[in-house]
């Protein structure tokens, strides 16, 4: 198996473009057709995870977060992102992330932190916005189906739990072709009136490629007719954080125990509790402070997360409690989400998640 097929597989689940702005996700070392022997799974990738790949012969590293963030100007070994990446070289090594755009799809890092919570009917906390687009196409009556179909199977018609979802209406449409046109139906220097549908339907951004190929290929005529809009709906299967109900509502202390041992956190910070009992909660796997406002308007009584600082502790304001994970803690089952994720499509291919803690924070208790 090449990088490629790996990495367009993981990428047809969580698409690059879904990525932050910040992030670099993707193939960061390595050629896409080099062969692959075996692939090593890890939330980071140090130094240490390079040795465990080069003992495990594994020639590919598969990491959420990524190595390289800033562009490296200099290869000195200096820090341990220089070694890391220089070690990965020198051995043959690629390195693929795949961080916030696995953050951000509704089966991505915070489904599997729900799971291990428990929750029930989770949506994505803060769904994307811009990212709709619609597609309005006129196809000729005997090509209808099949036109339809082909877009709805390249992804587009998607609306929540509903698949195939399309609007059609009869019209005519005219055309008159020209002198170096074949046209399918007309003739040459003729306007002509034909029966059309006008078929819409809704994608994402990410799969306007895949659809466009998939409608210029079946539709029938030339030269097709069609109209993208960009919309300003939300989409609801992609976007940070999610939220989601406990099955029954727990005593508060009770939940942040719970939710303590789930997670294998050592410690948890915590605002003050409210004296009610919890029932749904929101979750951000790593950094997730910027979310808190949409914890709070999404009735969530507790907000499992990481990386909170004094100050934004303060922001609770009595409406909710913030459970401050750690990082690592709140994303380790992530690894455990990639591997599932790679055995489902290659159950033959190799793959090892790392034996090693590549937590950097140590607590002292
Ligand atoms: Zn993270």
């Amino acid at each position: 198996m090449k990088i490629s097929d790996i990495s367009s597989y993981l990428e047809s689940i969580a698409p690059l473009s879904l990525q932050e702005d910040y992030d670099n996700s993707g193939l960061i070392v390595g050629e896409p057709d080099t062969l692959i022997h075996a692939a090593l799974i890890s939330l980071d990738c140090t130094e240490d995870i390079v040795d465990e790949a080069i003992s495990k012969g594994c020639n590919l590293i598969i990491s959420h977060h990524p190595i390289v963030f800033k562009g490296l100007k200099k290869f000195n070994n200096k820090n341990y992102v220089e070694r890391a990446v220089m070690k990965a070289i020198k051995h043959d090594i690629a390195l693929y992330a795949i961080h916030t755009n696995l953050d951000h799809i509704s089966g991505g890092v915070n489904a599997k932190i729900c799971e291990k919570l428990g929750l029930q009917n989770v949506q994505i906390l803060s769904p994307k916005k811009n990212l709709l687009k619609k597609l309005v196409t006129f196809v000729p009556l005997c090509h209808v189906e099949r036109v339809r179909n082909a877009v709805l199977e390249a992804g587009a018609g998607h609306i929540g739990n509903y698949s195939d979802c399309s609007f059609n209406v009869t019209g005519t449409g005219t055309f008159k072709a020209g002198e170096n046109a074949d046209p399918f139906v007309g003739k040459v220097n003729e306007v002509h009136q034909e029966e059309e549908v006008r078929v819409e339907t809704i994608y994402p951004d990410y799969l306007e490629r895949k659809v466009l190929v998939a409608l210029l290929e079946a539709h029938p005529y030339e030269e097709v007719a069609y109209d993208l809009y960009p919309l300003s709906n939300s989409f609801y299967q992609a976007g940070a954080g999610m939220v989601g109900t406990l099955q029954t509502a727990t005593d508060e202390m009770q939940f942040l125990q719970f939710a303590k041992s789930a997670l294998g956190a050592r410690v948890v910070r915590h605002t003050a509790l409210r004296g009610k009992p919890v029932r749904r909660v929101a979750v951000c796997g790593g950094s997730g402070s910027f979310l808190l406002k949409a914890a709070i308007a999404a009735g969530a009584d507790a907000f499992v997360t990481a990386d909170f600082k004094y100050h934004e502790f303060f922001d609770a304001e009595g409406k909710i409690i913030i459970s401050d994970m750690g990082h690592f803690e709140s994303e380790q089952f992530t690894q455990e989400l990639l591997f599932d994720i790679i055995k489902k499509k290659f159950p033959n291919f190799a793959i090892h998640l790392t034996a090693i803690d590549t937590n950097p924070i140590n607590y002292l208790i």
